[in-house]
């Protein structure tokens, strides 16, 4: 089994979930190589084969020219999985690389299942395993769903390049627009979720939050029905938090959610479902219904 991990640079920087790569590579098993259009200033702690392209020649966003460094790759090493981070760039870039070699594609894999990958379905409320059916398949993987993995041991470094134009230029970055709050910073975090049942709850949780001198955050469900702004969604499309204590109201802990607020040092989690994911991270997880539990606790805090 070889596996081709394809990392990823942004703005000259190399970006840390680029080990998780590793990590899923870890739990596969096989050799793996990895290719990154980066900077010779920003080498991965990696050990194996790596093939590298000078983003300032192939440009750090340019899917065609990207496509075919990574099928020059591909044809000298022959992997049996190509394998991508499921962002923006890898969402982009691996359909062309599985079109291109008529492999099957695997998208946001969560987990390995006997003979096959977990992909979360129906909002994560399901998971779906599937098998690829070709000898070659590509994947993307979840961020967060496998440890990073880094290693001291050095590696064989191979310069590649690709020659043409690609059919879309990259003009810039442009910086997410001001955060009111930044909860990267907050040592401690109120977070709501579904099972707070409605935005006129809301104030029952931000006096919580007031008592504890905490910053309110949100899983998505709750910042889609518009009960708090964008800024405060944490998570893989929102933030990722690393407070002293996060306190999940009425959170599931879907994987999505997770990945942003499992480097907390210390979770509880108010859940009516003594079941709920969010008690595999929990600390302390409260079987209680959270518009009974959290004003009583609000209370005990503020006497
Ligand atoms: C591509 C993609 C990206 C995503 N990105 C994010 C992201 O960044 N952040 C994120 O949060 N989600 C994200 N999601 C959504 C994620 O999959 C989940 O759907 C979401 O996290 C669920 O939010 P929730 O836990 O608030 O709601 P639910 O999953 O509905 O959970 C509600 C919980 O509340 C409990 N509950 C209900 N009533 C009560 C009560 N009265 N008292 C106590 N507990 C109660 C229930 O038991 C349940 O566990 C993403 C999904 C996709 C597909």
């Amino acid at each position: 089994m070889k596996i081709l991990l394809v990392g990823e640079y942004r703005d000259g920087r190399l970006l840390n979930s680029t080990y998780e790569l590793v990590g899923f590579a870890e739990q596969v098993g096989g050799d793996t190589v990895m290719l990154l259009v980066g900077s010779e200033t920003q080498l991965p702690l990696y050990s194996g084969t790596l093939y590298l392209a000078d983003a300032t020649v192939c440009g750090e966003y340019n899917p065609d020219m990207h496509k075919r460094l990574i099928l020059e790759v591909v044809q000298k090493e022959n992997p049996d999985y190509i394998v991508f981070l499921h962002s923006s760039y890898g969402w982009d870039l691996a359909p062309r690389v599985a079109a291109a070699l008529g492999a099957a594609q695997l998208s946001e894999v969560i987990a390995l299942a006997d003979g096959g990958f977990e992909v979360g379905c129906c909002s994560a409320k399901m998971r779906r395993t599937i098998k690829p059916l070709t000898n070659r398949a590509v994947i993307t993987i979840q961020a967060g769903a496998f440890a990073a993995v880094q290693s001291e041991g050095g590696f064989d470094l191979h310069k590649v390049s690709a020659e043409g134009a690609g059919r879309v230029s990259f003009l810039a970055y442009e910086p997410a627009e001001e955060r009111a709050v930044d909860l990267a910073k907050a040592e401690v975090i109120i977070a709501v979720g579904r099972g707070v049942g409605k935005k006129e709850n809301m104030p029952v949780i931000s006096a919580l939050a007031k008592a504890m001198g905490g910053e309110l955050g949100a899983s998505r469900p709750v910042v889609d029905a518009e009960w708090v702004a964008h800024s405060q969604q944490i998570g893989t499309t929102g933030q990722t938090v690393s407070p002293k204590l996060y306190v999940a109201c009425g959170i599931s802990g879907a994987i999505q959610h997770l990945a942003g607020m499992k480097k907390s040092e210390f979770v509880v989690a108010i859940n009516r479902d003594k079941d709920a994911p969010i008690g595999e991270v929990a600390d302390v997880l409260v079987v209680a219904d959270v518009m009974q539990f959290v004003p009583a606790l609000t209370a005990r805090l503020s006497n």
